[in-house]
């Protein structure tokens, strides 16, 4: 049996947070993106990016419950590698919000690097390691694609991408308005039993 990977993505995979990349333009004219903005923008030439928003801790995390809930269930799994591949600079910020949040220890790995061919070469060097049945998981069409590159090569390598879509997450208001309707529901199903 071939080793167990499991990838996930950080920004816009299993979290939202406020953190934005600035891109000054070639005429000195800025720009500011959020994660969601970025993953599908396509750079200028002279675009030079400020990624300083995302070397501190996470600002104002909300998380993608869906797939923190797969993070969750892969990570129970000791046979299985489970890892969040980001192109962040540092662990320390992903590591204490998981452990605060949901007491999980995480493994982030951070490339330091927004180029999608450094996730794919890092799950290359994986595939070069053993493992043989892997998924991949992200918000950008452009990692994915790396990656999908990866069974042209690796034919016999059960690797399986998936990009995430519907990566919404309810605001404050969306969310009271639920719990009062939910409530009020329930309130009426009562009256009718
Ligand atoms: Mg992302």
């Amino acid at each position: 049996m071939g080793k167990v990977l499991r990838v996930f993505d950080l920004d816009d995979t299993l979290v939202k947070t406020s953190s934005n990349i600035k891109v000054t333009h070639k005429d000195g004219k800025e720009t500011v993106l959020t994660p969601g903005e970025y993953a599908v923008y396509k750079p200028k030439a002279g675009d030079k990016f400020d990624y300083s928003d995302f070397k501190r801790i996470l600002k104002n995390p909300k998380i993608i419950k869906k797939n923190v809930d797969l993070l969750i269930r892969m990570l129970s799994n000791p046979q299985k590698k489970v890892t969040i591949l980001t192109a962040r600079q540092l662990t320390f910020p992903i590591r204490y919000y998981f452990k605060k949040e949901f007491g999980l220890d995480v493994y982030p790995v951070a490339l330091g690097d927004a180029d999608p061919q450094k996730k794919a070469d890092w799950i290359e060097k994986h595939i070069e390691r053993g493992y043989t049945d892997i998924a991949f998981m992200d918000d950008s069409p452009a990692n994915v694609r790396a990656i999908d590159a990866l069974k042209v090569k690796y034919p016999h390598i059960n690797l399986r991408t998936k990009l995430v879509v519907d990566n919404f997450v309810p605001t404050e208001k969306v969310r009271i308005f639920e719990s009062v309707m939910r409530k009020s529901f329930n309130k009426m199903l009562n009256k009718i039993n």
